[in-house]
């Protein structure tokens, strides 16, 4: 098995294309087969400088290995279009010699003039077909010395495939089951443009071929494109060995429109793996790495935008999809993006981590938030403790700084509700006690409900007072766990402060 990610640098990759990049490398590690990875840059107007390696970095970040490809190499390279016109334009000869393909010399001009004039007669197509293309300036209604004359003499021309008349195409996808065509509805596709440069079909149908492609699995959006495919497979005589087609549902936002950056954007959903300044709008998007998510629950999550692995079953390993992949349980509806679920995964992964794997990405975000770790068993401490309250390592910045530094300020409504006079009384007695008291959590657990129990009031009247002392917070994870963490000298420094801070 053969299969081949095939993104055009035309943009930063969208997390559509990194589905389809994730599919196949599913499905090629599950049958041990190849993976490549081929950059179509055929369309040097639309290239954006930079999204090659954006590309390359992102299969990274979501560890996708490729046996071959434009990073690493291999028996086909090169692996960049731009890197092999020779091939097309060979193959586009064959198909001129063979009568598959004529010149055409029509300028943008004449292009014009037939679409505006089939509009004007009601026909729906505006194209360059078998009816038009008799009309139109090229080497099927011209003679063939003037042809010769036109190009010998520097003529910017094009070559198109001539599409035959009244051919049924048929071929299966895996996805979508029998499909049906009619050549009457594909045009006369220009395959190499007048910078002799190929067209997307033609590099796209030589190079498959060429690497050996056994499984094509790309966006619905190429669909349309798939019987000129089927044609062009025909015509070069590879029928035999043309690929299986699997077009994969689009990505919709939760409205159920296309997943475009700017409606996802609204939503809050990042499109791009990374972010990416835009230099001609001046924008940046945000990316799913620098928004705190981990590569396992990205994964993880797009791989079931559009497949079900038929159980239950939904938060799996890299390993567990390789094993469980398959594109018969990809659906042909579109996939709502759903990002309260992804969320979910997230949290699900980030508290699966080690605590040295958490504690770096923790370590990371606080450092950046210019946070001092005083040791390593404090980071890993509040780590462990904070895991099932945190989505994203960030969170710690917001929610859990208190272990690090004492608190700047105090929750105001727990101020205005718990701190009043008798239990801050109680809660001052209760810090004597505390200098004595031994520095674990059961015994100051303990300690504390034989204190709370003496001077007979409830446990929660003065607990929020003294989780606001020692957090400045109203909640948080066990607050005797908490203290035996910051330890005895910390903790009485931070009722001492609060004391001062919050006078009654
Ligand atoms: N270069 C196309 C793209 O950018 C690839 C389509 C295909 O996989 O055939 O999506």
């Amino acid at each position: 098995m053969v299969l081949r990610y095939a993104p055009s640098p035309t943009g930063p990759q969208h997390i559509g294309g990194l589905r389809t990049a994730l599919y196949c490398y599913l499905l090629a590690q599950q049958n041990n087969g190849e993976l490549i990875l081929r950059i179509e840059d055929t369309d040097q107007t639309r290239y954006v400088e930079g999204t090659e390696e954006f590309i390359i970095e992102a299969v990274k970040w979501l560890d996708m290995s490729f046996t071959q490809g434009v990073h690493v190499g291999g028996p086909h390279a090169p692996y960049r279009q731009s890197e092999r016109s020779e091939l097309y334009q060979k193959f586009a000869q064959q198909l001129i010699d063979q009568g598959n393909a004529y010149y055409a010399f029509d300028t943008p001009e004449e292009l014009e003039e037939m679409r505006q004039k089939l509009q004007e007669s009601g026909v729906d197509q505006q194209t360059y077909n078998y009816i038009s293309r008799q009309s139109m300036k090229n080497s099927l209604t011209l003679p063939a010395e003037e042809v010769k004359e036109r190009i010998d003499s520097g003529e910017k021309y094009v070559v198109r495939f001539k599409v035959p008349t009244k051919e049924d195409i048929r071929f299966k996808d895996s996805i979508r089951g029998h499909m049906h065509f009619q050549s009457s509805v594909v045009d006369d596709k220009v395959l190499l443009k007048s910078d002799g440069l190929p067209t997307y079909h033609l590099a796209n149908v030589v190079d498959d071929y060429h690497m050996g492609v056994t499984h094509v699995i790309r966006g619905e959006e190429w669909l349309p494109s798939t019987p000129l495919h089927v044609l062009l497979y025909k015509a070069l005589g590879w029928i035999e060995s043309m690929p299986t087609f699997a077009h994969l549902s689009l990505l919709l936002d939760p409205s159920g429109r296309k997943l475009s950056k700017r409606n996802a954007d609204k939503h809050g959903i990042p499109v791009f793996p990374f972010d990416w300044f835009d230099e001609k709008s001046g924008e940046t998007w945000s990316g799913y790495r620098e928004s705190g998510y981990l590569p396992e629950a990205v994964a993880n999550y797009i791989a079931l935008l559009g497949w079900h692995p038929g159980t239950e079953q939904e938060l799996m390993s890299m390993d567990e999809m390789i094993q469980s992949f398959s594109l018969e349980r990809c659906h042909k509806a579109g996939a709502k993006f759903d990002l309260d679920k992804l969320n979910s995964f997230q949290q699900h992964y980030l508290r699966n981590k080690s605590t040295q794997d958490l504690g770096a990405l923790v370590r990371a975000e606080l450092e950046k938030a210019g946070i001092v770790i005083s040791s390593d068993a404090l980071l890993y401490g509040a780590v462990d403790l904070m895991r099932e309250r945190i989505t994203f390592a960030k969170d710690m910045v917001q929610s859990g700084a208190y272990f690090f530094e004492p608190p700047a300020e105090y929750h105001a409504k727990t101020v205005k509700k718990k701190w009043k006079a008798e239990p801050v009384e109680m809660l001052k007695e209760f810090t004597e006690e505390l200098k004595a008291m031994a520095w674990d959590h059961g015994s100051l657990h303990d300690g504390f409900k034989a204190f709370v129990e003496a001077k007979e009031v409830g446990m929660g009247k003065l607990m929020a007072p003294l989780r606001l002392a020692l957090t400045g917070a109203a909640g948080g994870p066990g607050l005797f766990e908490t203290m035996e963490l910051l330890g005895r000298e910390e903790s009485l420094a931070r009722l001492q402060q609060a004391f001062v801070a919050l006078p009654v």
